[in-house]
């Protein structure tokens, strides 16, 4: 139900529990986090209220200054702490969050599932964690790429992998997604309010685009590979 990620130099935890809390009023039953820290890419998650998630981090605190982070409002499979976003592959390499609904996943899990993939949740959005690991060949942007061609519905996604842990790729299709300029560091966020007190200069995504992130810079185009460029768009107003 709300998407937030963070690239920069910065504690990543603090900034992606932050935007969490300011997407709250959209609802949600479930939170999550995954970031870069020196054991790889770890993932803290679960069911109920942002503060359950904050006990959970107290005292074992993420480290790092790469991440994406979730609250969900359960589509596919109970509120419960697996079926909680990021969810990963079974390398634990790739990590993903999403908003919206993938209409075709009961086809792609069983097809992953054929091929080896084990699942533990009940979620339409694993599906697209082992999708992405299955199609990765070395850049993360053309798996994702070629994940997104095989789903169908709406989804906006935060994506992650250990294998290239200087960017961060998110998609929008369907369901909202900005991405903030910062300087040294870049953002996303389901709107506006997550992201707003980091930085006004953003992206606002259409349907078929995507970003990539890294710590310098954003570059945008299509799902298709087709470079774009966007108008930055400057908030001016205040929360
Ligand atoms: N369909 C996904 C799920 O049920 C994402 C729901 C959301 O947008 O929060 O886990």
């Amino acid at each position: 139900c709300g998407i937030v990620g963070y690239i920069g130099k910065r504690d990543s935890q603090s900034i992606l529990i932050e935007g969490l809390k300011k997407l709250e009023y959209r609802g949600y039953d479930s939170a999550g986090i995954a970031v870069f820290t020196e054991q790889g890419l770890v993932v803290k998650k679960s069911k109920g209220r942002l503060a359950v998630l904050e006990e959970k981090l107290t005292g074992a605190p993420l480290e790092g200054s790469v991440g994406i982070g979730h609250t969900r409002w359960a589509t596919h499979g109970k509120p419960s702490d697996e079926n909680s976003h990021p969810h990963t592959d079974n390398s634990f390499k790739f990590s993903v969050v999403h908003n919206g609904i993938v209409e075709n996943y009961l086809e792609l899990k069983e097809e992953l599932m054929m091929d080896g993939h084990k699942f533990v949740s009940e979620t339409d959005t694993e599906v697209i964690s082992h999708l992405v690991a299955s199609e990765y060949d070395g850049d993360i942007v053309k798996a994702v790429q070629r994940a997104v061609k095989r789903m169908r519905g709406a989804f906006a996604l935060g994506v992650l992998t250990e294998y290239e842990p200087d960017r961060l790729v998110a998609v929008r299709f369907a369901s909202p997604l900005v991405i903030g300029i910062g300087e040294g560091e870049n953002f996303i966020g389901s709107d506006i309010p997550a992201i707003l007190e980091h930085t006004r200069d953003v992206y606002i995504l259409n349907d078929g685009e995507m970003a990539i992130l890294t710590r310098g810079g954003v570059e945008l185009m299509t799902t298709e590979g087709e470079i774009i460029s966007k108008e930055i768009f400057r908030v001016d107003w205040d929360l």
